[in-house]
């Protein structure tokens, strides 16, 4: 960021474990995180977890209007202080209490659809990967940074035992691809993990036809719920009666021994639409 644009700066605070803070010291890799979200001059960004403003800053050299969320009261004084309030705008508060859509909605009147840019604290990457896909429609683009095991497993596919539901639901609503790996000796501290950094291109409609969305993720949570269990058997606790479940699996083509690790997009949708009908019909119709 050019020194004209830049206020002036604090100490910095002191990194703080509760909240998983290890800020990015790479220029090269901040670069990168920014040119994979391909920010333009005037798009608006959401972050969340500016920490001391690595990558907002980066943003903002890139000409993004940037919305950030951070918890840690310090450090989001920090970032009012450093960036002009007209450039960046900080909401003190926890990610996974905020609604993203209405966000999205507020910003979106004046800016369009926003680009969510994160480094997330790995204790809550996993709640907040599935509230963003919830609310997805708020996005075009989401990036984020994981614990490396946490990343393969949501670009993984089926048969392999990283596999789970938020393979599934990413997978169905978005375009997610691996980006690059990012050394645990690019942060200060230093965490005890590398991490990777995947984009989300939001999909208009998901990759299979789903009717209703709470069930789609119903059957999905079931399906890996018991991994070791027959389909038969794990998709019950979705309340759905046995023989509709059976008869479902075989409308479905899906062999009723299968486990739900096995099942790949289409076969999660075909599924779905043979369980909601049944769903719909009432028990044994
Ligand atoms: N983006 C910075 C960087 O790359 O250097 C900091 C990344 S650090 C891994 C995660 C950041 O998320 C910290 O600033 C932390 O305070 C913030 N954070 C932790 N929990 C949060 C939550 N629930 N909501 C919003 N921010 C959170």
């Amino acid at each position: 960021m050019s020194s004209a644009t830049r206020k002036g700066g604090t100490r910095p605070a002191r990194p703080k474990k509760r909240y998983g803070q290890h800020f990015l010291t790479d220029k090269n890799i901040i670069r990168k995180i920014v040119s994979a979200a391909k920010v333009s001059e005037g798009e608006s960004v959401l972050e969340i977890g500016p920490g001391r403003g690595a990558l907002t800053e980066a943003l903002v050299d890139a000409g993004a209007r940037v919305l950030a969320i951070e918890v840690d009261e310090e450090l989001a004084d920090g970032i009012r202080e450093r960036f002009p309030a007209d450039r960046v705008e900080v909401i003190r508060g926890d990610a996974l209490k905020l609604s993203f859509r209405e966000l999205g909605r507020e910003l979106g009147e004046r800016h369009g659809k926003l680009k969510l840019v994160a480094n997330l604290p790995y204790y809550i990457s996993g709640p907040v990967l599935a509230k963003l896909l919830d609310e997805r429609d708020a996005f075009t683009v989401m990036v984020l940074m994981f614990q490396k095991e946490v990343g393969d497993r949501i670009v993984s596919g089926p048969g392999s035992r990283d596999y789970g539901i938020l393979s599934v639901l990413a997978q169905a609503y978005t375009d997610v691809k691996k980006e690059f790996d990012v050394p645990a000796r690019l942060f200060f501290p230093k965490p005890k993990v590398d991490s990777t950094v995947l984009s989300f291109r939001v999909l208009d409609s998901p990759k299979v036809p789903i009717e209703d969305e709470r069930f789609f993720k119903s059957i999905v949570r079931a399906a890996f719920g018991t991994r070791r269990k027959m389909l038969v058997n794990s998709l019950a606790s979705t309340g759905l009666q046995k023989p509709d479940i059976e008869a479902a699996l075989r409308e479905a083509g899906i062999d009723p021994g299968r486990r739900g690790e096995t099942l790949d997009l289409n076969d999660f949708g075909r599924l779905t639409r043979a369980l909601h009908k049944r769903k719909k019909a009432g028990p044994g119709a």
